[in-house]
């Protein structure tokens, strides 16, 4: 199971992207299941699939997307799990509601 603070997080309005969590950075990638469906549809359409990069590739660059990530210590590896995770500090904060929100 996809743990909550999770790098990556499916995008919810577009199946089979995940968009990076990091705050400002917002990059997508598509997930190797639905790279492998779609390079199969366009293959049994008999079109070209030199502008999808195979999913490995894909893959790759979400990991090094993910490591640089790590480098800047905007995210941590789960060694248990092996997910990236959002790094403490960047974890989002349910917001506390002060005086000056009730109009005080
Ligand atoms: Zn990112």
């Amino acid at each position: 199971m996809r743990p909550d603070y999770a790098l990556f997080q499916p995008e919810s309005c577009l199946p089979g992207i995940m968009r990076c969590r990091v705050k400002g950075c917002g990059e997508l990638f598509q997930t190797g299941p639905s790279l492998r469906s779609l390079i199969a549809s366009l293959k049994a359409q008999g079109k070209t699939l030199r502008h999808l990069p195979p999913p490995e590739i894909e893959q790759t660059r979400r990991r090094q997307h993910a490591e640089a990530h790590v480098r800047r210590c905007e995210a941590t590896l789960d060694q248990r799990t092996g997910f990236f995770l959002l790094a403490e500090h960047l974890r989002w904060q349910p917001k506390r509601l002060t005086a000056a929100d009730h109009g005080f």
